[in-house]
């Protein structure tokens, strides 16, 4: 009996353990995905950008929030335990609306409609006391963006601290970086896909890309291991680099995203240095 309940026990540690290393590795991943982004579009000539440095850092931090949202369909993941009791109500409602965990949430459709929610929360604007006309919509978002990125990180240990950074950030955003129109859902949209991009590398892979519609491979495809393991036969598809989800070789990818993390925010953080101390300057 005792040793059944710490055979339970341990289960659901390595469960947690598993669930907060995919965590902090798909945060960590919309975070660098943001900055390539930000840094590689002003030579792709799109002419909506360069953003200021305020917009590239409040971006990186919705993107990793961003990039935990499509786990949201599962009960035991990070954004379950952000409020007592109605987290769990509403993974399990996105979960049950979608399919379940790696269905209808980790699809391009689920993406397009997140962003498109972005867009619509990224033009939300009201005329607030102090700070006058604000992104009211962008500065929700970046309190629950936030919370959940903090706290899949591991960063601070109650949810309470989770949330005052949160809002913190959101203050950031409604001084600094109000201009949300164009880098919040943009954020929004390369955090989301960050994930699916995330979990497609794992063995578990990602609902096809046609979600709702799923394909299956042909029964000449399913003849062969290798061909298997990136389109399966229940009509999912990835590419296995990273195996199984909490391996060795995630650790690598997280530390290296972690870096190159570190590496832009750094970079960013400077330039918004520099331009202060030059506005300074008579
Ligand atoms: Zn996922």
């Amino acid at each position: 009996m005792a040793s059944r309940r710490r055979g339970a026990t341990t289960r659901r540690a390595a469960r947690r353990t598993m669930w907060s290393v995919m965590g902090f590795t798909h945060a960590t991943s919309g975070t660098a995905a943001w900055l390539a982004t930000t840094a590689a579009l002003p030579a792709l000539g799109t002419g909506i950008l360069p953003l200021t440095p305020a917009g590239v850092l409040a971006g990186a931090m919705v993107a990793a929030g961003a990039a935990l949202l499509p786990d949201a369909d599962h009960s035991s993941a990070t954004i379950a335990h952000s409020v007592p009791v109605l987290g769990r109500v509403v993974t399990d409602a996105i979960g049950d609306v979608s399919g379940g965990h790696r269905h209808g949430a980790h699809s391009l459709l689920a993406t397009g409609l997140v962003t498109a929610g972005a867009v619509a929360l990224g033009g939300w604007r009201a005329e607030l006391p102090v700070v006058g006309d604000a992104p009211v919509g962008p500065a929700i978002a970046t309190v629950a963006l936030i919370t959940f990125a903090v706290k899949a990180r591991d960063l601070v240990r109650h949810w309470r601290t989770a949330w005052a950074l949160g809002l913190l950030a959101a203050v950031l955003v409604l001084v600094y970086a109000s201009d949300t129109s164009v880098w919040f859902p943009l954020a929004v949209g390369v955090g989301y896909a960050a994930h699916l991009v995330g979990d497609a590398l794992t063995v578990g892979g990602i609902p096809g890309l046609l979600w709702p519609l799923r394909l299956r491979p042909p029964a000449w495809w399913r003849g062969t291991n290798v061909l298997n393991d990136v389109w399966k036969p229940n009509g999912y598809i990835a590419l296995p680099l990273l195996g199984n989800a909490g391996s060795v070789r995630e650790y690598v990818l997280a530390i290296a995203l972690g870096l190159y993390c570190a590496y832009g925010l750094g970079e960013v953080a400077l330039r918004a240095a520099g331009s202060v101390l030059a506005s300074g300057l008579p």
